[in-house]
């Protein structure tokens, strides 16, 4: 086992670039070598942090030093910058989604396999702990089996006016959100397969690409999943949503606020009737306290610098990577039946690879 430093350069220096030096700063065993940022103000923005900057890409693919490229510029741009990479035999790690389509990911694997390196996509929201306890609800079937999961993004602030809001730029809802929500709804459900989806975009704050997206997901055995993101949502519906045979859990928000509500007593039922002016209803009038049972969320562990530590490993040692593409070429399978769907206002059918029936 090599026992050099792992270095690392990062390109593109824009919001998510700067998470990533202040990632790979957190991790002893990692270097950050520089950054290279196409806008004199972002390397200005480094230089003050003390950060080398390269002048070109040409510059960063000539330094021996640097093993590793990750790679956080607009979209559309992923796809030149990681072929250059890795043809110049760097390994890569390429921020989400991977790519515009299906297609420019091939192309990407493709060449990782050519020249020997490891490209591997940063499926972060993987390690986000609301996701962990929602899977962790489905894994261990607390709940009882699990037949209908919501997870839900919400904001109100439309889509921000640099390149998310151009088509050219692979900017919209499916690939900025969507693609997380897909990644996390797909590796839960691992093996179970997906049958078909029914997807609405909307255009509420934006016309040239979708602002937000609602997808409904039927997978084998009859579970419903639904994704929903929203960037004109004043109010929030909670994150995620989960119903068991047994019981329901909400997930609130990203500070894990939520609780899981279970029956006690599936045969006590009865429950005193609720009335409004116009009628009365039986059937949805609350559970007496004592025919249920109410629990905090379970905890969870999570450490988001394992991402950068298994990079490593897979390029030193020969470990499995977490994020595969296989996964990932699914996942943006599953964003192109959602714009098929879409455009045609009918749910579509899917093969066991992802690909439109
Ligand atoms: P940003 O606009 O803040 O930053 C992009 C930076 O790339 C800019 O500084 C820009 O000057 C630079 N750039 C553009 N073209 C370049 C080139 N050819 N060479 C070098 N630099 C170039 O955008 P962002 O929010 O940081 O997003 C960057 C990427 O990260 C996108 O793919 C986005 O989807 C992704 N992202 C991921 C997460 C996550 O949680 N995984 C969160 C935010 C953004």
């Amino acid at each position: 086992m090599s026992t050099k430093p792992f270095g690392v350069a990062v390109v593109g220096y824009g919001g998510m670039g700067g998470w990533h030096t202040e990632t790979i700063a957190r991790i002893p065993e990692i270097t950050l070598l520089g950054i290279h940022d196409i806008k004199p103000a972002r390397e200005d923005a480094a230089r003050e942090k003390d950060i080398h900057v390269y002048p070109s890409l040409e510059a960063v693919l000539a330094d021996p030093v640097v093993e590793l490229i990750t790679i956080a510029t607009p979209n559309d741009i992923h796809l030149p910058i990681a072929l250059a990479a890795m043809n110049a035999g760097k390994n890569v790690i390429c921020e989400k989604p991977v790519a515009l389509n299906s297609g420019e990911l091939s192309q990407m694997t493709a060449c990782a396999e050519k020249n020997g390196v490891l490209f591997m996509v940063h499926q972060n929201r993987r390690w986000d702990k609301d996701f962990l306890i929602a899977k962790k609800f489905y894994d261990e079937g607390t709940l009882g089996p699990v037949f209908n999961m919501e997870s839900r993004v919400h904001g109100s602030r439309g889509i921000p006016g640099d390149w998310r809001n151009k088509k050219a730029h692979g900017g919209g809802m499916v690939l900025d959100w969507g693609v997380h929500l897909i990644d996390q709804m797909m590796l839960m459900m691992g093996d179970r397969k997906l049958e078909s989806l029914y997807a609405t975009l909307s255009n509420v704050t934006n016309e040239e690409v979708d602002d937000g997206f609602r997808t409904i997901f039927h997978f084998e055995g009859g579970l419903i999943f639904l994704i929903e993101v929203g960037t004109s949502n004043f109010i929030n519906l909670p994150r995620w949503y989960i119903q068991g045979e047994n019981g329901s859990a909400q997930i609130t928000d990203w500070d894990l606020n939520g609780e899981i509500v279970m029956v006690s007593d599936w045969e006590k039922r009865d429950a005193v009737p609720v009335v409004t002016e116009a009628g009365l209803t039986k059937t949805m009038a609350p559970r007496t306290e004592e025919t249920i049972q109410k629990y905090p969320l379970p905890a969870v562990e999570s450490e988001i610098r394992d991402f950068y530590r298994n990079a490593m490993a897979v390029v030193r040692d020969g470990a499995e990577p977490k994020v595969k593409n296989t996964e990932v070429m699914k996942v943006m399978r599953v964003m192109e039946a959602i714009f098929a769907s879409a455009e045609k206002g009918q749910s579509v059918r899917l093969n066991a690879d992802c690909t439109l029936k």
